[in-house]
């Protein structure tokens, strides 16, 4: 039979850490704490595997589960000493949720579990007679059943404002007015009886059920709503953005209760055993007395600081836990130590403590910034908890890319004024307009607006629109808040607890200190000081970083597969150069026709393309020949020893003529070039093409126009020349576009050949140079051992290369790529993210045939695969020399692909 729960209590488990795909991460680090003699309350976690047999079996607890969970109850019992259900010394659990990647606060938890009238005198009796704990622990009981279980897990979506939960809260708030309390601690056990009592009134009314009050039916109810809230919105939506496969499942966790809302020795909190947003070695987290666990990560009260290294701009005048607690604290801080050394990683923890004793309640790898784990890392290094291999593990590329992401500039920032301060949660700075719902936010994004969205507080359901922001402002909340771990998870600049933020939903305006604003204005964010800023500040790159240095040297004392850059003028070289780029894997020639400096290269080319006949076209190709040797040479010359790729032109050429409907422009150009507006519409249809992608481009142009490949030669070589005659080291590779046998390539060097033979002896010089093709039709791969035997290396140029082999127009297919990802029909967009299994396959057989002809032909890539991190790893494996992205790409190429050398290596 299945086992489907496993238990976990008193100091020892029937799991561990190395179980996060069976029992969750949550249940899986409950077990190790277990294992490492740490106080847990007792508990047990029921698999992932039950969850996916719930949904196979129609959302039905599998046959047997609820026995195998009693029997796990009975242990729990035993260990702590109290009974589920039992009217004299009740037991009450928690229902979490836990998959085997965090989601924090995306799915749902059921906390209380086990009080209803036989339990409640009980648990009275047991509190010394606290009354107003019990009664308070009920009504969130309550509160939380009717919203998790009752009303979400069965499917109901009330309208907006409307749901359950909603309505309690406003009862509740009503409640505190009625009385003049101003805050939740004020009302007597008497006033909580007696709302506990209009809840479930007001449950059954809406709901139209009764509140369970059994301890059985509660807990079967909190196991099922947990699975349920797998399938809830938020956790989809979340999956969807973290690429966490559907069909993994949740483990659920059902946990005795520890109290920290008992009174003034009591508190619950969160901590991270190093800051997670800067990086450093000090124990940083957050604590409140008297509260449960869902009043921290809510962000509902401000918590106080855990010790006083750490205090913060909202929290500086609230006493810390080592000041209050300092016997605990003391305790809390070895619990630090006994973690790091055990998992050699930051870790995120919950605690809480009940009347004066610690207990844990979890344990994950804590999410940080890319900051952070650049210094956390490094710093491991020297403390020799992990080594250099691991440092270079320990940074995501997204991560490493984030490091890349602007910031404000300080020195612009110092000329605005700071309206507002609030917790530094997210990295990085952000510039953009207000948006006051994630619905603005999205609109905004879809526009590729830059916004901020600006909200009262940190709240899960907000996850989209958290992501479509470009910043993140709240005025409520800290650190640890769902918002904060999430916005820092990925790397999104965020600012939380900013008490200056005041909301008017109704009117779209927001009050930031003293100052108010629409939904629209713009306004700046400081992510690394919690800085706002009414105006837009101006911002700058955060590479700088000395860390960052020293992190990219371990990353290339590792990797195996070279990086290169595409780009096409010398100031991209210069940046990609200092990016790390080894070299240009792609010089497109024909971008120099576009943008600023283009007016008289392009209207050369344009006299070649429309001209009609080889006469002309050579006289205009000649007037053109000077633009393309000073592009090559100026690129050329910043490379200086390092390979540049140049790829003969590639132009579908109508790109460069007017449309036929562009009456005006087609009038202009006619009178330019002196010919009639008839004539030139005529040539314009000549060169119109039904499929262009198809046509008339790449090498095809330079089979039926050879004197475009000559002249292409000519400037290549003589640029070359001169370099070298100037004391530079030029090293030129020629590559082919689209070719699709090795005829061309034949055809194509007999042009080179003779023009090479021409400059050298006109300059007095031997030029070397790398001759080869790209690879972008699938053609090109079955054939590839024929090409080689011609072109010395290859570049895949996994653009069209996709483009041909899904059939997929490059320019048209978004709509259509959108749909087929959102119908899961293909897993990414594949020109985004390589499709191994099928242009993938065309690739690595692209490489073995080719190299069957020519052991040593080198192979790289330069679509624009060769910057994502999923596709560099492939392309290792694939056995690529090199890959080639453009500049800010490229160190997050470098890191990709010395994690690929690491793995590989790992898995011997
Ligand atoms: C490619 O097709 O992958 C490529 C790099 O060339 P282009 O994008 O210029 O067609
Ligand atoms: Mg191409």
């Amino acid at each position: 039979m299945t086992k489907y729960v496993y238990t976990f209590g008193g100091k020892t488990a029937e799991g561990n850490a190395s179980m996060k795909n069976e029992l969750g991460g949550k249940g899986a680090n409950l077990a190790e704490m277990c294992l490492l003699k740490l106080p847990v309350p007792a508990g047990l976690t029921i698999t992932t595997e039950c969850c996916t047999d719930y949904y196979k079996n129609n959302c039905q607890l599998p046959k047997g589960l609820m026995d195998e969970v009693h029997a796990g109850i009975k242990k729990m019992e035993k260990i702590m000493g109290m009974k589920y259900g039992d009217p004299e010394n009740p037991l009450l659990v928690s229902c979490r949720s836990g998959a085997r990647k965090s989601m924090p606060g995306m799915m749902d938890t059921v906390l209380n579990i086990g009080l209803c009238s036989k339990t409640i005198p009980g648990l009275i009796k047991k509190t010394g007679g606290n009354e107003r704990f019990v009664y308070d622990s009920y009504r969130r009981l309550i509160m939380m059943y009717a919203d998790v279980v009752m009303e979400k897990a069965e499917g109901i979506e009330p309208a907006d404002g409307q749901g359950i939960r909603k309505q309690l809260d406003d009862m509740l708030d009503a409640y505190k007015e009625k009385k003049g309390y101003k805050s939740d601690t004020e009302l007597t056990a008497d006033n909580l009886k007696k709302l506990a009592e209009s809840f479930k009134a007001r449950i059954k009314k809406v709901l139209r059920t009764e509140f369970p009050d059994d301890a059985e039916a509660q807990l079967e109810g909190g196991i099922k709503a947990v699975f349920k809230s797998w399938n809830g919105k938020k956790a989809v939506a979340y999956r969807r953005i973290e690429g966490i496969p559907d069909d993994w499942g949740t483990a659920v966790n059902v946990q005795t209760m520890v109290f920290g809302n008992m009174g003034d020795t009591s508190a619950t909190g969160v901590a991270f055993t190093r800051n997670p947003a800067t990086g450093d070695n000090q124990f940083y987290g957050e604590w409140l007395i008297n509260a449960q666990g869902e009043d921290v990560v809510a962000g509902i009260r401000t918590p106080n600081p855990l010790n006083d290294e750490t205090k913060n701009e909202q929290n500086k005048h609230m006493p810390s836990m080592q000041k209050l607690m300092p016997e605990t604290y003391k305790e809390l801080c070895e619990v630090r130590r006994i973690l790091e050394d055990n998992y050699h990683d930051m870790l995120d923890i919950e605690f809480t403590i009940q009347d004066g004793k610690l207990y844990m309640l979890q344990c994950r790898v804590g999410k940080r910034t890319g900051v952070a784990a650049l210094t956390m890392a490094l710093d491991m290094l020297k403390e020799g908890r992990i080594d250099e291999k691991e440092v270079v593990m320990r940074l995501s590329p997204e991560q490493l890319d984030e490091l890349l992401h602007p910031i404000l500039d300080s020195t612009d920032e110092k000329k605005h004024t700071v309206i507002a301060k609030g917790l530094p949660a997210g990295p990085g700075g952000a510039v953009g307009r207000i948006a006051l719902t994630s619905e603005k936010a999205k609109e905004y994004r879809s526009a590729k607006i830059a916004n901020v969205l600006v909200r009262e507080e940190t709240n899960p359901e907000d996850v989209e629109g958290m992501r479509a922001a470009d910043g993140i402002l709240t005025a409520r909340g800290g650190m640890t808040s769902h918002a904060a771990l999430v916005a820092r998870g990925w790397g999104k600049c965020c600012i939380v607890g900013c008490d200056a933020v005041k909301i008017d939903f109704a009117k779209k305006i927001v009050h930031i200190g003293d100052k108010q604003f629409k939904e629209g204005d713009v306004i700046s964010l400081n992510g690394a000081k919690g800085w706002v800023y009414a105006e837009p500040v101006g911002m700058i790159n955060a590479t700088e970083n000395p860390l960052f240095k020293k992190f990219m040297k371990l990353v290339d004392k590792y990797r195996k597969m070279g990086v290169r850059t595409n780009a096409d003028n010398p100031e991209d070289a210069q940046n990609a150069i200092n990016f790390g780029a080894e070299g240009i894997g792609l010089f497109r020639i024909e971008h120099m026709f576009y943008g600023k400096n283009s007016e008289k290269p392009l209207a050369k080319l344009r006299n070649m393309i429309l001209t009609d006949n080889t006469k002309d076209r050579k006289a205009a190709l000649k007037e053109l020949e000077p633009y393309i040797r000073k592009a090559a040479k100026g690129t050329l010359k910043v490379l200086d020893g390092k390979p540049l790729t140049f790829r003969l032109m590639d132009p579908p050429l109508h790109e460069f003529v007017p449309k036929l409907e562009e009456k005006d422009k087609i009038k202009a150009l006619a009178a330019e070039r002196g010919m009639s507006q008839k004539e030139l519409v005529k040539r314009i249809s000549a060169l119109h093409e039904v499929n262009p992608m198809m046509g008339l481009r790449g090498v095809r142009l330079g089979i039926v126009y050879p004197e475009i490949t000559e002249t292409q030669f000519r400037a290549l070589f003589q640029a070359t020349a001169e370099l070298m005659t100037e004391g530079f080291d030029p090293h030129l590779e020629i590559m082919v576009p689209l070719t699709i046998n090795v005829k061309e390539l034949e055809h194509q060097k007999a042009i080179a050949d003779r023009v090479q033979a021409e400059i050298e002896k006109k300059f007095g010089v031997k030029i070397n140079y790398m001759y080869g093709t790209m690879i972008e039709i699938p053609r090109a791969t079955l054939v590839a051992d024929q090409i080689a035997s011609v072109a010395q290396f290859f570049s895949f140029g996994t653009n069209d290369l996709t483009q041909m082999t899904f059939g997929f127009s490059r320019d048209d297919v978004n709509a259509i790529v959108k749909d087929y990802t959102d119908e899961k029909i293909i897993p990414a967009d594949p020109f985004n993210t390589l499709d191994q299994e099928g242009v993938g396959q065309l690739v690595k057989l692209g490489v073995e045939r080719g190299r069957s002809q020519r052991a040593n032909l080198k192979c790289g890539v330069c679509g624009e695969h060769g910057g994502d991190p999923a596709s560099v790893r492939f392309f290792y494996k694939a056995g690529l020399n090199y890959v080639s992205c453009s500049p800010f790409r490229v160190p997050v190429a470098r890191l990709a692909a010395a994690q690929a050398a690491i793995e590989e290596e790992r898995a011997k």
